[in-house]
């Protein structure tokens, strides 16, 4: 659909991502979809870019990271998306989680700390994405409040403990996946609101960027 006809060369390797995340558990048909329509090689820098299909994190510049495909999916499945959520996202990065969320979920908005990143993401945002996402510039651990509750929440940075902010703007039955623990090493959490409570549950070892900010650690 959309890198295809320009750019056939990253067809077979797309199309062989997407065979290894089906061998390696994700079926969510959504899901793969979106991936399949996502061109991640415009995503990463030029340097990069024959290697945009390999299952592996990669540098986008100021010291960040795209993660790896695999641990998108396993994320963007794991939140059970049926297209009618309102989602927050925090660490726009590359923006190309952005535009896989914008196929899976109604509304997404998505903050990033880095200006030189966001300008870059907002382009390849407005042009891959769907017609579905709001972007800011600044401390994504203070979440958005005017958009406030969100039925998900997606942290793509480790932060030290969950931000108060994002647990206060999470709607009743809504799901915040975020990565907690060192600055070298995490746990995948999926937090869920049910009424007053919020039930913590542990998905599994993780290695993210430091969320920079207010709730997160100190720059
Ligand atoms: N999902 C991104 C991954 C980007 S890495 C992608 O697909 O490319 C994590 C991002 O979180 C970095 O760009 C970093 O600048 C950003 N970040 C860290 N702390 C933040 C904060 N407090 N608010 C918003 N963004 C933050």
């Amino acid at each position: 659909m959309v890198a295809g006809p320009v750019e056939p060369q990253f067809n077979g390797p797309r199309r062989r991502l997407l065979e290894t995340m089906q061998a390696n558990g994700i079926n969510d048909l959504a899901v793969l979809r979106a991936f399949d329509v996502t061109p991640r090689h415009l995503f990463v820098p030029t340097g990069v870019r024959h290697r945009a299909y390999e299952d592996a994190p990669l540098p986008i510049g100021n010291g960040q990271t795209i993660s790896q495909p695999s641990v998108h999916a396993r994320y963007l499945q794991e939140l059970k998306l049926t297209g009618r959520e309102k989602v927050l996202e925090i660490g726009t990065g590359s923006g190309y989680q952005t535009v896989l969320l914008s196929h899976l979920a109604a509304q997404v908005f998505s903050i990033e700390r880095i200006g030189a990143l966001l300008d870059r993401a907002r382009d390849l945002v407005q042009q891959y994405g769907a017609r579905n996402v709001s972007l800011l510039q600044g401390d994504g651990t203070l979440g958005w409040r005017e958009f406030a509750p969100f039925d998900a929440i997606l942290v793509s940075a480790a932060a030290p403990r969950v931000p108060t902010p994002l647990e206060q703007q999470l709607a009743e039955g809504g799901r915040m996946l975020i990565p907690i623990g060192e600055r070298a090493d995490q746990t995948l959490m999926i937090v869920t609101r049910r009424g007053p409570e919020l039930q913590q549950r542990a998905l599994g070892p993780v290695r993210f960027v430091p969320l920079v900010g207010a709730y997160g650690w100190q720059d």
